[in-house]
C-alpha cells in the first residue's frame, strides 16, 4: 500500500506494469510506464520470458523432475526497489528477485510440466540477467556397486611418477598414472552413463594393487556430480588391456549415504614363512582364531581391536596360504606379520611370516548403508 498518500504526479516514480503491481497499492499510485522506462527493473521483468526460454533450452539434455530457479539481478535493481520502498514506505512483500525468479519457473513448468522444488532440486538454474545468461546445475546423483578386479589394477589412481601430481607430458597434464585403476575406470564408465565429468568415490575398504578382487566384489558409493543423466546400469564392465573391472548390485541411492556399514571379508593369503611349519602349527592357527579380538596398534592413530572370524592354513615347503575372514580395517599384512597386531599368524606359528600377496573372496556388510 502507498502510505504516504502522494499522488503519482507528487512522487515522480514511473514504473512498469509488472513492477508497479508487486508494489501492492491501487492503480493509479504509479505512472505506468513501459519497461525501458521503468525506475527499478529498466525492462529487466521484460526480459523474463526470453531468459525462461534460454532455460528451457539449457534443461533439455538434463534427466530431472523438479528444478529450483535462482536469479542475479544486475548491480542497483533491487536498491532502487528498496529505495523507491523506504521513500514512500511501502510495504511490498514481494522482491523484484523473488518475482523475476517466480516468473521464470512458472514459464518453465508450464512448458515442461515439471515442478519447483526449492530444498532439493534436481536441477538449480541460475538466470542472470546481467550477463544475459543462464546456467544449470544438477544435484549429485549416488551411485552404488561392487567392484570386481584383476591383479595389477590399483583400487585409487595414483599419482604420475614423472611429476608428482603438477602434471607434465607424461600424464598428458592429469598429474595421474595413465595406467587404469577400479578409480579411473569407473570414473569413465560412470562418468559416459552421466555425462559427468567428475566422480568422487567413498570405498569400503581396500585391498593391494597386487590382489584380485572376486564377486560379488567389493562396494563403494561414488558421487556422480552434477550429471546429465541420472540412470546407470545394474551391472557393467570396463574392459581394458589385461583385464576389466566389473561392477554389479549397482542401484542408484536416493541421497548421499551418512553412513556406511561395517563389513568384514574372506581373504586367501599367499605367504612365506622364514622356517618350515609343521602340520600340528597349522592346526593351532584354526583353534587360536575362531572369532577372538586381536589388538592393532594403529599407526598416527588410537589402538584399537578387531576381530579375526576364522582362520586355516596349509604349507607346502615355506610357502602357506591362509584361508581366513577378518573384519574390516584389519591389514592383512600385519595380521601375517605381527607388525602391530597381536596375536598374529607368526605369532601363533611360532616363525615369522609375511604375506606375498592376498585376494579378496567376499566382502560383507554388516548392516545397510544409512541417509
Ligand atoms: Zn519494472
Ligand atoms: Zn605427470
Amino acid at each position: 500500500m502507498v502510505t504516504s498518500s502522494l499522488p503519482a504526479a507528487v512522487h515522480g516514480y514511473k514504473l512498469c506494469q509488472q513492477c508497479t503491481v508487486r508494489q501492492g497499492g491501487e492503480p493509479g499510485d504509479f505512472e505506468v510506464v513501459s519497461g525501458d522506462s521503468c525506475f527499478v527493473c529498466r525492462g529487466l521483468m521484460d526480459r523474463v520470458p526470453s531468459m525462461a526460454k534460454e532455460a528451457l533450452r539449457r534443461v533439455r539434455r538434463y534427466d530431472y523432475s523438479t528444478f529450483s530457479v535462482g536469479v542475479s539481478l544486475p548491480e542497483g535493481v533491487q536498491e532502487r526497489e528498496d529505495e523507491l520502498r523506504s521513500e514512500l514506505k511501502l510495504k511490498g512483500s514481494e522482491t523484484i528477485r523473488t518475482q523475476a525468479a517466480k516468473a521464470v519457473a512458472v514459464l518453465m513448468s508450464a512448458a515442461t510440466r515439471k515442478h519447483v522444488d526449492k530444498l532439493k532440486p534436481d536441477l538449480t538454474v541460475l538466470v542472470d540477467f546481467t550477463a544475459d545468461e543462464v546456467h544449470v546445475s544438477s544435484r549429485p546423483a549416488f551411485f552404488y556397486g561392487r567392484y570386481t578386479k584383476p591383479p595389477g589394477v590399483s583400487q585409487r589412481r595414483e599419482l604420475c611418477h614423472h611429476c608428482s601430481g603438477s602434471g607434465c607430458s607424461k600424464c598428458r597434464n592429469t598429474g595421474f598414472e595413465r595406467r587404469p585403476s577400479v578409480e579411473s575406470e569407473l570414473q569413465r564408465k560412470l562418468g559416459s552413463y552421466s555425462g559427468s565429468e567428475k566422480v568422487v568415490f567413498t570405498w569400503l575398504g581396500s585391498e593391494d594393487r597386487e590382489s584380485r578382487v572376486y564377486p560379488p566384489g567389493r562396494p563403494f558409493v561414488a558421487e556422480v556430480k552434477n550429471p546429465v543423466k541420472r540412470r546407470f546400469p545394474r551391472r557393467f564392465a570396463a574392459r581394458f588391456r589385461g583385464g576389466q573391472v566389473a561392477v554389479s548390485s549397482g542401484r542408484t541411492l536416493p541421497s548421499k549415504p551418512v553412513g556406511l556399514p561395517k563389513f568384514r571379508f574372506r581373504t586367501k593369503i599367499y605367504g612365506v614363512s622364514s622356517s618350515k611349519v609343521d602340520g600340528g602349527r597349522l592346526d593351532e592357527l584354526k583353534k587360536r582364531f575362531r572369532k577372538i579380538s586381536v589388538d592393532f596398534d594403529r599407526p598416527h592413530d588410537r589402538s584399537t581391536t578387531k576381530t579375526v572370524y576364522r582362520a586355516t592354513g596349509r604349507a607346502a615347503g615355506r610357502r602357506i596360504v591362509i584361508d581366513a575372514e577378518l573384519d574390516g580395517g584389519l591389514p592383512v599384512k600385519r595380521f601375517v606379520s605381527g607388525e602391530l597386531v597381536s596375536p598374529s599368524v607368526s605369532e601363533v606359528l611360532g616363525t615369522q611370516v609375511f604375506c606375498r600377496s592376498f585376494d579378496i573372496l567376499g566382502v560383507t556388510q554388516l548392516g545397510e548403508l544409512r541417509f
